[in-house]
Order: C-alpha cells, then sequence, then structure tokens
C-alpha cells in the first residue's frame, strides 16, 4: 500500500523524499493515499457539483459509518475543533454564527482538563473561545471538573493524546457535562486505527467527534471528519465553507470530500489484524538489527496506549557509552536518504513507528540505526 516511489515535482525542486519511521505526522506528510483514494480524487475532479448536497451527502455517510446522527467532512481534526467549539457557542443561528469570534453575550468557555493541553487547543480558541484549564487544583478531579462548569461553559473539551490522559473517563465526564446541560467536544485526531474507536466515543455519549482524516485513515492530509448531534454538526456546516462563518478559512473541496470518503471505505474494509501484524514483524527486523548491542534495551511494545501500534524501542541503559540519544536521532536524519525516527516519551529512548515505513524500508532503518549506535560519539 505504501509506495514511496518519489515524486517528479519533489525531485525538480530538490526537496528529498525520506524514510518516516516516525508515525502519521503532519510534519512528515502525513500518510501515503492508498490508490483507491487517488483514484476518488481524480475522478472528482472534472465535475461541478451543488457543494451543499455533496456535503450533505458525504456528512450522511460519515454519520452512517461512526454511528453519529450526522456528520460532516473538515479541513483537518483542527478544523473539527475550531467548528465543534463555534457550534457550541451559535448553535444553528445565522446572526450569531455571523458574530463570531465575538462572543459577546454568549457563553464562551471551553473546559479543558490541564494534561490535555495540546498544540492544537489553539483552535478553540480561534473559534474566539476562552480555554478553562482545569484538574491542577485542590479536591478531586471530578470535583475540580465541576468547579471548571459555570454558567460561560460552552463545551467540555475532552482529549485522546498519547501521554496526555485524564483519570475522569470520557463516559463519567459526559455524565458530569450533561449533568450542568454542557456538551462534550472530542479531539480523537490520533485514534483511527483501530476502526471500533470511530464509534467508541459517540457510543460513550459525546455530542461531537473529531478525528483526523489524512494520519491513520490515509485519506488528503488536509481532511478530517467531525460528527456528532444533528443540531450541532449543522451549525458546524453552517459556520464554514461555502458560507462566510468563522470556518471560512478552513474549506475542503470536492475532491477531498471524494478522497475522504474512499479512504472510510476503505478503512473500515482493511483487516486490521494482518495490518497489525506487518507492522509487528517491520519492528521485529528492526529490534533485531540493534537487540544484540550491549548496554542497550531492545522492545517492542504493543500494548502500551502511548505508543501507536507496535513500536521497535530502543532505551539506553546505565552504563552505555556509546553515541547519545540525540546524537543518532540527527545523524540518522542527516544521512541520505534521511531517515525521521523519534525520541522520548518515558525518557530519552528511541522509537521507531512502523506505520509510515515503505515496504522493505525497515531493512534500511535496522542497518541504519545500528551503525549510528555503534558509531564513535
Ligand atoms: C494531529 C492532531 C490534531 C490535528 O489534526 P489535523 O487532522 O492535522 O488537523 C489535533 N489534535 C491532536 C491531538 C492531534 O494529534
Amino acid at each position: 500500500m505504501n509506495s514511496g516511489t518519489g515524486s517528479a515535482i519533489f525531485d525538480s525542486l530538490g526537496v528529498r523524499r525520506i524514510i518516516n519511521g516516525r508515525g502519521w505526522i503532519t510534519a512528515l506528510g502525513g500518510s501515503i493515499m492508498p490508490p483507491e483514494v487517488c483514484e476518488a480524487m481524480a475522478e472528482a475532479v472534472n465535475t461541478y457539483v451543488d457543494f451543499d448536497e455533496l456535503n450533505l451527502a458525504a456528512g450522511r455517510k460519515i454519520a452512517g459509518y461512526t454511528g453519529a446522527e450526522a456528520g460532516l467532512a473538515v479541513a483537518g481534526a483542527a478544523a473539527g475543533l475550531l467548528l465543534q467549539t463555534a457550534a457550541c457557542m451559535t448553535g444553528d443561528d445565522p446572526a450569531l454564527i455571523d458574530q463570531l469570534p465575538d462572543c459577546s453575550g454568549l457563553r464562551d468557555e471551553v473546559a479543558l482538563y490541564y494534561l490535555h493541553q495540546t498544540n492544537y487547543d489553539r483552535c478553540y480558541r480561534a473559534a474566539g473561545a476562552k480555554l478553562v484549564i482545569w484538574g491542577e487544583g485542590d479536591g478531586s478531579a471530578e470535583e475540580q471538573l465541576e468547579e471548571a462548569i459555570g454558567e460561560s461553559t460552552a463545551a467540555l473539551a475532552y482529549v485522546f493524546h498519547p501521554w496526555n490522559s485524564c483519570p475522569i473517563p470520557l463516559e463519567r465526564a459526559v455524565e458530569i457535562a450533561h449533568g450542568r446541560g454542557v456538551p462534550v467536544i472530542v479531539d480523537a485526531a490520533v485514534m483511527l486505527p483501530p476502526a471500533s474507536n470511530l464509534t467508541a466515543y459517540i457510543d460513550a455519549g459525546a455530542d461531537m467527534v473529531a478525528f483526523s482524516g489524512g494520519k491513520g485513515l490515509r485519506g488528503p492530509q488536509s481532511t478530517g471528519i467531525l460528527c456528532g448531534r444533528a443540531d450541532l454538526i449543522e451549525a458546524a456546516r453552517l459556520s464554514t465553507s461555502p458560507y462566510k462563518g468563522v470556518g471560512r478559512a478552513a474549506k475542503v473541496c470536492k475532491e477531498e470530500i471524494a478522497g475522504l470518503l474512499a479512504a472510510l471505505d476503505l478503512f473500515v474494509r482493511t483487516d486490521h489484524e494482518a495490518e497489525w501484524a506487518v507492522w509487528r514483524s517491520r519492528s521485529a527486523a528492526i529490534a533485531s538489527a540493534v537487540g544484540d548491542i550491549p548496554g542497550l534495551e531492545v522492545r517492542i511494545e504493543e500494548d502500551d496506549p502511548n505508543r501507536q501500534g507496535p513500536q521497535a524501542v530502543v532505551y539506553f541503559r546505565d552504563g552505555w557509552a556509546g553515541a547519545s540519544s540525540s546524537a543518532v536521532l540527527e545523524r540518522l536524519a542527516s544521512r541520505e536518504p534521511s531517515i525521521r525516527i523519534g525520541q522520548g516519551g518515558y525518557g530519552d529512548e528511541l522509537f521507531i513507528s512502523p506505520v509510515t515505513l515503505c515496504e522493505g524500508e525497515e531493512e534500511a532503518v535496522g542497518r541504519a540505526l545500528r551503525e549510528e549506535l555503534l558509531a564513535a560519539e
């Protein structure tokens, strides 16, 4: 599925192809779209459509896949966060949609657990909302959540992200927020696969959920899906292109919608266990290339919720006198082709995500990693 065959345009620009052992991250190009997705996009190019008609039909498809009342194709999960917030502040009142990001007279606070702060929480603020960070004060987490919700709370934001977990499970957070008449908006950008997560957060009672379309779903990098309560999704739709709301700068085009739907269709038909087995065997190849080096502890981490996929992880043990973790990382990046892997989590360990490796690249990564680990400092 991953071909990594290169691009004449990138070559002509002098932009190097890299080996991505870091995962589905935007900074390294997201994911490689499967042929079915590229074909769907190419097919959509030659046709004019009424955008509302397409958008509503695509939304119904997304609703079907997620078990939500309604869905919407959006310009990435980050746009989803912006639109979730806007929708919770304005509802589908056209005057209020028009008013944002001026929040005068509106409930304009988004409650966010302190460990749920990420690079993306500015997307809530971009809608005009203020963040109310909770969880660092006195009292139990539940007491603090109760306190964070007040007269001005538009939504409780709940984020699923490696290394950022909340002691209150989503179901319970939903109970608490709903008890106060406040909707819960979920950032699940990185939570696909597994496919079961398409429905999990809606099942847990979330009012709106955002997923990236261009990470594990392998749709266009600039897409995402939003799903949830019909009234809130309608508010979100009216707040973005082709309308003039606060989401207008986050436009999705018809080709991207076609690609996103093709990616979803392929994703739910994928044999995820077989794919996992491929990832595991790539990780095993990398681990075995470096597993015998004294002073290192090399593991394949499969069940750690903070590592996505079965990843080879290299820990530097006391007494390790070789190259530092950062030096190895830098030297791999400066090779030709450049090899990008991950660092950190529990400490300065190195990890390799197998999900974005193209076929056969695990051998090259294993060899290069061994060379750089054994190179003198
Ligand atoms: C990647 C990510 C986003 C943004 O997703 P895009 O689809 O790139 O817009 C939002 N939240 C979290 C936690 C993410 O990891």
